[in-house]
């Protein structure tokens, strides 16, 4: 079965799918996404994923004809004409083809393009010794609680980071306050409570953050929402990185320093258990 691509009401096999030059997501970044992934073959947590894709439209004044279910159906149907065990679902909306232009354009419809790939979840010997992650200056502009498609920062962090060896970029402010990693949420544990940065417009808010969240409270795991330092990371008891396809994932060390043994924690791994036993 080949990857499949929807796009303005059309499916094709993902080589064939085109957008217009003129498209603003293309010339200007107008738009907004959404990563979903399929669980057993069922859609995993769609209406979390769907409130958070019209908050983003909403955001960014974008106007549509869009519905919950009338997206979901059309996801639906290209998981089901793509036929992967577990399906990576990429949704993106942009404001439209027109003649470039700053102001938003009258007349036009928007642009709706969904990927569907075979799910790719990192290797399981990843998480079993957990991931290295790095550091970069948070240069990103003051609304990441938007999934906007202008992810230039993220983009540069990301490969400096695979270029040190590392998984991850870390988001960190020059106070030293932690926000998130370029494609992923972060959390620490110290002395048995859990902490992670509180949601706000320097981070986005990741469905398995909240998941996460969740999870911990309902099993009497002590979980926080609030600043996280990088000085309190460092000298954490462990740390985790999550998001719809890394899952629950162990950070081992961070630029050159381990956390703690530099192994993978209890913490970390029982709200993994928790998470997978959640979703099965
Ligand atoms: N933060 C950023 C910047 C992301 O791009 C993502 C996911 O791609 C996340 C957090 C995690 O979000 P989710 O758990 O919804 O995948």
């Amino acid at each position: 079965m080949p990857a499949i691509a929807y796009v303005n009401g059309k499916f094709s096999p993902i080589a064939d799918a085109v957008v217009s030059v003129e498209d603003r997501g293309f010339q200007l970044g107008d738009g907004i996404y959404e990563v979903l992934r399929t669980h057993g073959g069922r859609l995993h947590a769609t209406p979390e994923h769907m409130r958070r894709l019209f908050r983003s439209l909403d955001a960014i004044k974008l106007k549509h004809p869009f519905t919950a279910a009338g997206l979901e159906k059309i996801i639906l149907e290209a998981v089901k004409r793509a036929g992967f065990g577990d399906s990576l679902v990429y949704l993106q909306i942009t404001r439209g083809a027109t003649k470039r232009t700053k102001e938003f354009p009258k007349g036009i419809e928007p642009t709706l393009v969904i990927t569907v790939r075979e799910l790719q979840l990192p290797a399981p010997a990843l998480r079993e010794r957990g991931v290295a992650i790095m550091t970069a200056d948070d240069i990103r502009w003051q609304r990441c609680d938007i999934k906007t498609v202008c992810l230039l920062p993220n983009v540069l962090a990301s490969n400096k980071a695979i270029a040190a060896g590392c998984f991850e970029a870390l988001f960190v402010e020059k106070d030293g306050t932690v926000n998130e990693c370029a494609s992923a949420n972060i959390f620490i544990v110290a002395s048995g409570v859990v902490a992670t940065p509180a949601l706000g417009t320097r981070l986005l808010g990741g469905i398995t953050r909240e998941e996460v969240i969740a999870l911990a409270r309902k099993n009497n795991v002590p979980m926080e929402e609030r600043r996280v330092t990088l000085d309190e990371l460092l000298a954490a008891d462990e740390v985790f990185l999550t998001g719809t396809t890394a899952e629950i994932l162990p950070v081992v060390k961070v630029n050159d320093r381990h956390i703690a043994t530099g192994k993978p924690g209890p913490v970390t791994k029982r709200l993994h258990d928790l998470y997978r036993a959640s979703i099965a």
